[in-house]
């Protein structure tokens, strides 16, 4: 595999490589991409934004059964819009929660006043099908389920496949958030049933941040007019806008749309979700394993692990302060995430982006340094 150029000179090492999940390190081509104005009612730019809805589709295997719809604003913007246009007054929605992403959407369908209820398991443990089987079989009355499937919480990835079959021998309607996996690991509608897939131009596209997207069933979102609480989330709408006219209801994220094209060319080129997956995976095991042999300890287990973003343990030398780890990092040109788990004390380090094994190296050989500039000569977690 052939990743496009990263250029290491003197004037790039200034802005520091991204090793978060989202916003992400991006190629120049993508950057470049974004340097024109796009008039958003004409002819080329609609022609684009066709190009990238269609594209978005056919990375999912779910032409002729599901639209994308696309909307302004961060990832949680589009996972709530799909909530609010989906999940009707009177549905009931379970959300599978192992994570902040999950727990996000419950806190959602709350605010929106639907009916919700959640399944909830450690966040260093997958979701589980015999629980959801269970609760499915008890409660007929929910109509829709809800899961992450990678927790970007933790790194976690649960068991989407499992989960899709289960919901669908209930026949209930099935809600990914796959916003952290979209474009790296395989989702296929022909496969994996689901009513809505819900994901962001900034993540493992390798786009720059400012639209989520959601792939719906177009037999599902015909009957969501007036689901939606919110003119502006309201993906049923905005479908019907682009039905109309092929143009978006309000300002469109014109650059984010540019870059996103450019981004989905050097995704094909890469060789398409196995390309892009091969690459992050091979960023993964090079950082844990690595990291396990300085000594570093993974929150989540090996074979649970994606290769999105891996958590570590929270070193217990005192000498090991985690603000003055970041900052020395930082200078030496590498961002990471800190802790988002509450299970234990912890940081996280991203795997995505257009980054390869060779920056994973350099980054390992600058927290090597880091260690030692620090006088830290044992990472062993603190005991929990
Ligand atoms: C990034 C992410 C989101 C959306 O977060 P934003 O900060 O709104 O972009 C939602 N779910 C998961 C799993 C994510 O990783």
């Amino acid at each position: 595999m052939t990743l496009p150029a990263v250029k290491r000179g003197e004037a790039v090492r200034d802005v520091p490589l991204l090793l978060t999940p989202g916003p992400l390190t991006t190629s120049d081509t993508v950057k470049h991409a974004m340097l024109r104005d796009w008039g958003s009612r004409d002819d080329s730019f609609i022609a684009m934004n066709r190009e990238v809805r269609e594209r978005l589709i056919d990375l999912a295997g779910a032409r002729g059964t599901h639209v994308c719809v696309p909307l302004q604003g961060s990832g949680t913007f589009a996972v709530e819009a799909t909530l609010a246009t989906l999940v009707a007054p009177g549905d009931k929605l379970l959300v599978l929660v192992n994570g902040a992403y999950g727990a996000r959407m419950v806190e959602m369908a709350r605010r929106m006043q639907r009916d919700v209820e959640q399944l909830q398991w450690r966040e260093d443990e997958q979701v589980d099908c015999h629980a959801l089987d269970s609760c499915l079989g008890a409660d007929q009355g929910i109509t829709h389920v809800a899961v992450v499937h990678c927790e970007t919480t933790s790194g976690i990835l649960n068991p989407l496949a499992q989960v899709a079959e289960t919901v669908a021998r209930h026949e209930r309607a099935l809600i990914i958030d796959a916003m952290s996996t979209f474009g790296a690991l395989e989702i296929d509608a022909r496969e994996v049933p689901f009513v809505a897939a819900v994901a962001s131009s900034g993540k493992c596209l390798e786009g720059v941040p400012g639209m989520g997207f959601a792939l719906i069933r177009r037999d599902a979102l015909e009957l969501c007019r007036g689901n939606a609480h919110s003119l502006s989330l309201d993906l049923f709408a905005q479908w019907q806008g682009f039905e109309k006219n092929e143009q978006w209801r309000f300002t469109p994220p014109t650059q984010v749309i540019a870059a996103l094209r450019q981004a989905l060319d050097e995704h094909a080129s890469e060789g398409g979700v196995k390309g892009r997956g091969a690459r992050y995976a091979r960023n993964h095991w090079v950082l844990v394993d690595e990291m396990e042999e300085m000594g570093f300890r993974c929150l989540v287990a090996r074979e649970m692990q994606s290769p999105i973003i891996a958590t570590f343990l929270m070193p217990a030398d005192p000498n090991f302060e985690f603000s003055h780890f970041y900052e020395r990092l930082r200078s030496r040109g590498f961002l990471i995430y800190p802790g988002k788990v509450t299970v234990a004390d912890s940081f996280r380090i991203g795997c995505i982006g257009h980054i390869g094994e060779t920056e994973i190296r350099d980054a390992l050989d600058a927290i090597r340094t880091v260690l030692v500039e620090l006088g830290v000569s044992n990472v062993s977690p603190i005991p929990t």
